[in-house]
């Protein structure tokens, strides 16, 4: 990132009071903002602008903003911030395969969203990248150098922030992680934050995954992946 050229964040958001918030408090913290009610146009700018990261309300007029983040996502690993209405609207996301890095739901402390935003952006030049290491699972393996996740022959496609938890686990299997861990971890927030965000990304891993998928719960605490594959 070039310290001396603002980064563009595009706020997709057809509620203006909320767009407009959003975006001053963005502005005053150094980004450059693009801001649309239009889920097609969003598709527009993220091609001419070439924004850092997208702020993508869940319900526009146009296409809604699950498909604006398919579409996104079929072309690039751009980091979406998804916004929804009400905590329901989670479970309704987590059963579709969209492919956000977060979640936050209205109404949300504008100075959490700048700092999830920031979060988002650090991690995006930090993942793991290890020469070549990989981590298995039974016929589950992750790559860190091609970012691929495999089951047997098949390829599944995961998300950035999917991967992330999935390999955070993995990488320390057998271990519990609080939900408030694996935000720090995978998504580096360094307050307590909306943990939320972790269910719907692992349930989105399980989807995937089906029986492949490593991820236990542990009631109360957080989740863990099985030490073996015999013992998931
Ligand atoms: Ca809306």
């Amino acid at each position: 990132m070039n310290d001396s050229l603002p980064e563009t964040i595009l706020v997709v958001e057809d509620e203006e009071a909320i767009a407009s918030f959003v975006s001053a408090y963005l502005r005053k913290d150094g980004f450059d903002v693009k801001s649309t009610a239009s889920g097609r146009q969003a598709l527009a700018l993220v091609r001419s602008e070439q924004p850092s990261l997208v702020i993508l309300d869940l319900m526009l007029p146009d296409l809604d903003g699950m498909e604006v983040c398919r579409r996104i996502r079929e072309s690039s690993d751009l980091p979406v911030l998804m916004l929804t209405a009400r905590d329901d609207d989670l479970d309704k996301i987590a059963g579709l395969d969209a492919g956000a890095d977060d979640y936050l739901t209205k109404p949300f402390n504008p100075a959490e969203l700048v700092a999830r935003v920031r979060a988002i952006l650090r991690r995006g030049t930090e993942r793991p990248t290890g020469e070549g290491r990989t981590l298995s699972h039974g016929e589950l393996v992750l790559d860190a150098g091609s970012r691929e996740c495999h089951v047997g022959e098949t390829e599944i496609r995961l998300a950035p922030k999917e991967f992330d938890l999935l390999w955070e686990l993995l990488d320390h299997r057998g271990l519990v992680l609080t939900r408030d861990q694996l935000l720090e971890r995978v998504w580096g927030y360094t307050f307590a934050g909306d943990t939320r965000t972790v269910d719907v990304h692992v349930r989105q891993l399980r989807k995937k995954l089906e029986d492949a998928s490593p991820i236990v719960t542990v009631w109360g605490i957080g989740y863990k992946a099985a030490a073996s594959p015999a013992a998931s």
